[in-house]
């Protein structure tokens, strides 16, 4: 005889309870990149930092305002994107000059 005790339990709109798309409780995590040190968020309980097992992209950040999609990283990015850029134009440039320097062309 098998013991099954909740058969069908389905949660709809995961009002209280964070439920990502696996259908599993998400649990509570803490952010450490160095864009957002010790900010918690909500992710998918079979997320573990590889994407072997099959999870889902389910990730919501603690903050009830802040859920997927209305993080507001473009600003950010832009910005970064742009350090970037400018950090590659003066590597290209920089190379150009060993280059002329050792009549590489
Ligand atoms: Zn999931």
């Amino acid at each position: 005889m098998s013991n099954i005790s909740s058969p069908s339990l389905k949660i709809r709109g995961p009002y209280d309870a964070k439920v990502c798309s696996c259908g599993l409780k998400a649990p509570l995590k803490a952010s450490w990149t160095n864009l957002n040190p010790g900010r918690r968020f909500y992710g998918c309980a079979k997320f573990d930092g590889t994407s072997k097992n099959g999870h889902c992209n389910y990730f919501c950040w603690v903050d009830p305002s802040a859920c997927l999609s209305k993080i507001e990283v473009g600003p950010f990015l832009n910005k970064k994107v742009k350090e970037l850029q400018n950090e590659v134009t003066s590597m290209k440039r920089t190379a150009r000059t060993f280059k002329i320097m050792l009549g590489v062309s």
